[in-house]
């Protein structure tokens, strides 16, 4: 997972069709019943742990585990 700095985001949106797992929207288009997720995106991004990718890497191992989980939000707070 990662977390987009909303301060930094200048809402081009070119980030959305370039997800894999189509899990990055417009704040206006997050899905019903999924608004807590941006809250969280906010409060996370401004954590230090919550480092800036400035490169581009390879998927982490879990990736696809990731990508099929359906509780996401058990999942990061595991
Ligand atoms: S690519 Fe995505 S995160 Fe980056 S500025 Fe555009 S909308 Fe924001």
């Amino acid at each position: 997972m990662l977390v987009i700095d909303p301060d930094e985001c200048i809402d081009c949106a070119v980030c959305v069709p370039e997800c894999p797992v189509n899990a990055i929207f417009a704040e206006e288009d997050v899905p019903a019943g999924q608004e807590l997720f941006a809250k969280l995106n906010k409060e996370l991004s401004r954590l230090p742990a919550w480092r800036v990718i400035d490169r581009t890497k390879p998927a982490l191992p879990d990736a696809d585990l990731c990508a099929e989980e359906t509780d996401k939000l058990a999942r990061l707070l595991r």
